[in-house]
């Protein structure tokens, strides 16, 4: 037990010791497993006896004098048939129920063919004595299992003391020295194969247990690879969820930053805007309260009109920048809507254009005011929203006016197909690259500095882009400092066609 794992030691019991029988179904299988390996070995063995014995027979016809025939006869229609015929029974089928048997008579038969031989010639006997030999430690070479054997041994020694004694010329010496021989030889291959078989069946229990503990540490093994599997799948899947979560996490968390920094510069913004919306509204106030206190001290009607004419500038100043507010106001509560409608875009040009004929930049700069209509004649209908369309243009005429010191503003537009494209464009003072990024942003105005001074909200162009956005266009701005700028705006609208009626109309 020192040497090995008990549990497999434990295992190793026999029914006895004497018989090395299992004591369990490990026997009967033993015995099928100890046939199958053993049953070459057998006939391999047979077939060597066979010879053997017939060859010495070559030495009786030396020795064997007068009864070479009967020794012949014994050797050649006795023994040799009969391992013969054992052999050729190895090959059927049911051999093995009774295999160990034909040994045990095969055995008994050569060893009483051989025993007469020499009961019957002592004197010469030395060779047959040899052949004895053979047949005593041979049972472990035919497979006769060790108990059967030593009996087999046994039994063949009784029946040549009998023999040997019935026959009685039989010198008594011979005898007894023959005995010596043939118990030690008895005894030397019961030992031999007593072990043998001792440790082929231990072998073969050990296999048995190896062969059980392997199935035990497949199905262990296997077992194992199911819940490795299965684990691996859920800390897959946990591991892929947990990613995801990440990556959610991640994305509210840009988002948040990112509106955490949009309402920080609105703030910002706002705060601003506010601050200078006071000091904007302020200025014009202060012109209006100012100049009506000097009413009634205008030394003539000439100063009188300049005075009202300053109340009246600075009231519509004032009126532009509320409007602003107000649109503005309506944009972030989200309550603009949009009204399309037929109309006459030519004649809403021709009044824009009228329009400004008689706007102070205009008159006090001297501009040149062109219009460039792209479609022919005084009407084009089409359809679309009027209102915000007239607010948008009304915005970029006046500011190109507004921000030109000397030259001309130019509007006009182009339709292809389904596409109304409008451009403003003046020979200005230009707007900086840095600038044109952020002209279109509510609230810009307060980000600019250095600008010569003049009437500035910076709410016109975020809402005229509002505008836009709302009638599905949009709005850029090309433009090179102290050169001039030019917007344009694409508008998808719906033209009318005029009627047959309307035409006839003309004629
Ligand atoms: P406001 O003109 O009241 O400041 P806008 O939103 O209409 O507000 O214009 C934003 C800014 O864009 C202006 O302050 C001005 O600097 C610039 N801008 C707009 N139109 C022109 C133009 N035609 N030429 C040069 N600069 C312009």
């Amino acid at each position: 037990n020192i040497y090995f794992n008990e549990q497999l030691i434990k295992a190793m019991e026999f029914d006895s010791k004497l018989t090395l029988n299992f004591p369990d179904d490990r026997e009967r299988k033993y015995r099928d497993y100890y046939y199958d390996s053993s049953i070459v070995t057998m006939r391999v063995s047979f077939v060597v006896v066979s010879l053997l014995i017939g060859l010495f027979g070559y030495l009786d016809s030396i020795v064997a004098g007068d009864y070479f025939t009967l020794f012949v006869e014994i050797r050649f229609l006795g023994i040799i048939p009969f391992l013969i015929l054992v052999f050729g029974l190895s090959f059927t089928k049911r051999f093995k129920d009774y295999w160990q048997l034909a040994l045990f008579l095969s055995y008994i038969m050569s060893a009483m063919g051989i025993l007469m031989m020499i009961i019957i010639l002592p004197d010469a006997s030395i060779y047959n004595s040899g052949l004895m030999l053979v047949i005593f430690a041979g049972s472990l070479f035919i497979r006769l299992r060790y108990l059967a054997a030593s009996m087999a041994g046994v039994i063949s020694l009784v029946l040549y003391n009998l023999f040997a004694l019935y026959f009685r010329e039989v010198d008594i010496t011979s005898i007894i020295t023959n005995d010596f021989f043939f118990i030690s030889a008895i005894l030397i291959s019961g030992f031999a194969s007593y072990h043998a078989e001792f440790y082929n069946r231990q072998n073969f229990d050990l296999y048995n247990q190896i062969a059980v503990k392997n199935k035990e540490i497949k199905n262990n093994n296997v077992n194992l690879e199911k819940i490795v599997e299965k684990r691996t799948a859920t800390l897959n899947s946990r591991n892929h969820e947990l990613n995801e979560e990440v990556n959610y996490r991640k994305i509210i968390e840009t988002e948040l930053i990112a509106a955490k920094e949009k309402a920080e510069q609105s703030d910002k913004l706002k705060s601003a805007f506010l601050a200078n919306m006071s000091h904007e509204i302020r200025t014009p106030m202060n012109g209006i309260i100012g100049f009506a206190n000097l009413l009634h001290e205008a030394e003539d009607e000439t100063e009188l009109n300049e005075f009202i004419e300053i109340i009246k500038k600075n009231g519509d100043h004032l009126l532009n920048l509320i409007d602003d507010i107000i649109d503005l106001s309506k944009i972030e509560a989200g309550i603009l809507e949009v009204h399309t409608k037929p109309f006459n875009l030519n004649l809403l040009t021709k009044e824009i254009y009228d329009l400004f004929l008689m706007e102070n930049n205009v008159l006090e700069k001297g501009l040149q005011l062109i219009l460039k209509d792209g479609m022919p004649g005084n009407e084009f209908y089409i359809i679309t929203d009027q209102t915000r369309l007239r607010q948008v243009l009304i915005n970029l005429v006046k500011n190109a006016c507004k921000y030109t010191d000397v030259g001309s503003v130019e509007f006009g537009y182009s339709v292809v197909k389904n596409k109304l494209n409008f451009y403003v464009k003046n020979t200005g003072i230009g707007i900086s690259d840095k600038l044109q990024e952020s002209i279109f942003d509510r609230f810009m105005q307060v980000t600019i500095d250095n600008k010569p001074k003049r009437e500035s909200t910076g709410l016109g162009l975020a809402i005229t882009k509002t505008y836009l956005k709302m009638m599905g266009g949009d709005i850029q701005v090309r433009s090179t400092l102290n050169e001039g700028s030019e917007f344009s705006f694409s508008l998808p609208i719906e033209i009318v066609e005029r009627s047959i009626n309307d035409k006839e109309d003309e004629l």
